[in-house]
């Protein structure tokens, strides 16, 4: 192995290092994936699966006492259907679906995006059932991307019910998710939920996580804490002596102008931070 290959694996390896540490797991919010999905009342179980109908559990949800059920419906649009839609129980008071815009597209519905249970005046949609299907006038959503979480949560990211934040992930696609709703409620489990289509966007599977970020309050903080450094930051180029460069250093220097020797290895967090503090980074011609 040559010595350059050498210095980027370990400069790699502790830009991973410094990351992991910069990240404490309380920061961070699961995700989870909704795929297209429907409630149901009671009557539209009965009008769909014949009277006197329950729905049978298939699989627990996260959020307690929600399940996905063995039944499953067909919806259709004037474009087209889509079968096997999985039914989300207990049965609740008013039948809702909640689908993709890649489905939606399918369908040839124009649905808009909601908070689940908000669906006066939204899109309408057929449903189809093994005894009979049923045409509402409304009911199909897009799902607002939102985060379910306990009062105690709530105290600990600083955030409150119905506040919109973003959260950002990190993978081979990292995007950020803007308007992504605050849920609270005692009976709620840390979680974020978005659609196919938003999970797809930045290649999420299972067992992803996002991190936080809080607009109004936490940004302004972050920004006035890097003014107040590049204050009094020192105005002279700076001969960096040691091998390693990490972001810690780049912080600790305070200097607008960081000179490396040739072969010293700078990881990646600290060319980052050196860019979002106005620092320069070069090596030594
Ligand atoms: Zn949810």
């Amino acid at each position: 192995m040559n010595q350059q290959l050498i210095e980027k694996i370990v400069g790699e390896v502790l830009g991973q290092l410094e990351k992991a540490e910069a990240l404490p797991p309380n920061d961070l919010i699961p995700i989870a994936v909704s795929a297209r999905h429907v409630h149901l009342s009671l009557n539209h179980v009965e009008a769909l699966f014949g009277k006197g109908y329950e729905l049978t559990v298939r699989t627990e949800l996260s959020q307690p006492g929600q399940f996905a059920s063995n039944e499953t419906v067909v919806i259709a649009g004037p474009k087209g259907s889509i079968e096997r839609v999985r039914i989300l129980g207990p049965a609740r008071s008013m039948t809702q679906a909640e689908i993709s815009w890649t489905d939606a597209m399918k369908l040839g519905v124009n649905p808009p995006i909601r908070e689940s249970g908000d669906i006066e005046g939204s899109e309408a949609i057929t449903i189809i059932g093994p005894k009979g299907s049923l045409f509402l006038e409304q009911g199909l959503i897009i799902a607002q991307a939102h985060i379910h979480m306990s009062p105690k949560d709530a105290a600990r990211f600083g955030v409150q019910n119905g506040e919109y934040v973003t959260v950002e992930t990190d993978g081979i696609r990292p995007i950020a998710y803007r308007q992504v709703k605050i849920r609270v409620s005692e009976r709620y489990r840390l979680e974020m939920h978005i659609d196919t289509d938003e999970a797809n966007a930045s290649l999420i599977t299972k067992g992803a996580f996002g991190h936080l970020v809080k607009f109004q309050g936490n940004l302004n903080v972050q920004q006035e804490t890097s003014a107040s450094v590049t204050k009094s930051k020192v105005d002279i180029p700076y001969i960096y002596p040691k091998k390693l460069l990490s972001r810690d250093d780049v912080k600790e220097l305070n200097m607008k102008e960081i000179i490396l020797e040739k072969g010293t290895i700078i990881t990646a967090l600290a060319r980052d931070t050196a860019r979002e503090l106005g620092i320069s980074v070069s090596f030594r011609k």
